[in-house]
């Protein structure tokens, strides 16, 4: 006797399912989260906007404490007065990521699409002219964007773009390019001309915020942004600057890296592939993938596949 498909479909499906629920688990309650490279929970993002003088001085102290810093420029700002030179730009850097951050630093609400478009691909022409890389990240030059700004960009070759819009977590941003750092450099502290009060308490909550990151479990990214310039400001900010980088250097749970970097990882742990079972993976990157599955770490070697 023939049986219709749709018969036999109907006899098989009742069994897998007891399968499923008796003897084996369902793959989808299996949990995968990523870890940062070397399989640690923590990274470090310090990104500077402007490319003034005073990065000589920012990136001196960096280097000192090992940390890792992404500085956007504005190459048509380059060589003039209080700004860095085109010519140290490629050995000042070296280490660190150079990006953009608009050729001449507009508001870039402000400007046809057309300029906007010639604002992004200018500054990383010369940008990557200037270092011999490519140059895929970028800062809104004031924090200023909106939909029209990020549909502008996109097609560039930018990866992401950071904002101002300080999160006061360490989630990683969803959306690359509205990428809202964690917070500005000391907070909101000498924002204000001689408000002390008031210095003391953002400097009270920048510290809060990097306390809490230092003792966080779970995946947890901080973002600080700022300028070099503002630490030549009234005050001891280049002594803040420096408290700021011995709490959170030389830690071996922390990862440091530029932010295009960390790009870079997060797209190839996203385009690792899994069988269905999820017991193969296969990372097709040339990057080691750092996982937890099911409370268990494990690494994914750059263009290999384990099964586990
Ligand atoms: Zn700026």
């Amino acid at each position: 006797m023939k049986y219709p498909i749709t018969f036999i479909l109907l006899l098989l499906v009742p069994s897998l399912f007891a399968q499923t629920n008796n003897s084996t688990k369902s793959s989808s309650s299996i949990r995968i989260e990523m870890l940062f490279p070397e399989g640690k929970s923590k990274a470090l993002i310090l990104s500077f906007d402007d490319g003034t003088s005073a990065d000589r001085k920012l990136v001196k102290l960096m280097n000192e404490y090992g940390l890792k810093g992404t500085f956007h420029l504005n190459s048509n700002k380059l060589d003039t007065k209080g700004y860095l030179t085109k010519n140290e730009i490629k050995t000042l850097f070296t280490g660190h990521e150079v990006s953009v951050h608009s050729a001449n630093h507009p508001g870039l609400t402000d400007l046809p699409k057309l300029d906007i478009v010639y604002e992004v691909v200018e500054d990383r022409k010369e940008l990557e002219r200037l270092t011999g890389k490519t140059v895929r990240g970028m800062a809104y030059p004031f924090g200023s964007y909106d939909d029209k700004v990020v549909e502008a960009i996109t097609g560039l070759g930018i990866e992401y773009a950071r904002t101002v819009g300080d999160s006061y977590n360490f989630s990683i941003p969803k959306d690359f390019l509205r990428w809202d750092p964690s917070i500005h450099q000391f907070g909101k502290a000498y924002f204000k001309a001689d408000d002390s009060e008031n210095d003391k308490k953002e400097l009270a909550g920048f510290y809060k915020l990097v306390a809490d990151f230092m003792k966080a479990e779970t995946l947890s990214l901080l973002d600080v942004w700022g300028h070099s310039w503002e630490n030549d400001g009234a005050g001891n900010r280049w002594t803040e600057m420096e408290n700021f980088f011995k709490i959170v250097s030389k830690q071996t749970n922390i990862h440091y890296t530029t932010q295009i970097d960390l790009v870079d990882y997060i797209n190839a742990y996203h385009n690792l592939k899994f069988s269905v079972d999820k017991k193969i993976i296969s990372n097709l990157s040339s990057i080691d993938i750092y996982i937890k599955l099911d409370n268990k770490n494990y690494k994914i070697p750059a263009g290999s596949e384990i099964t586990i």
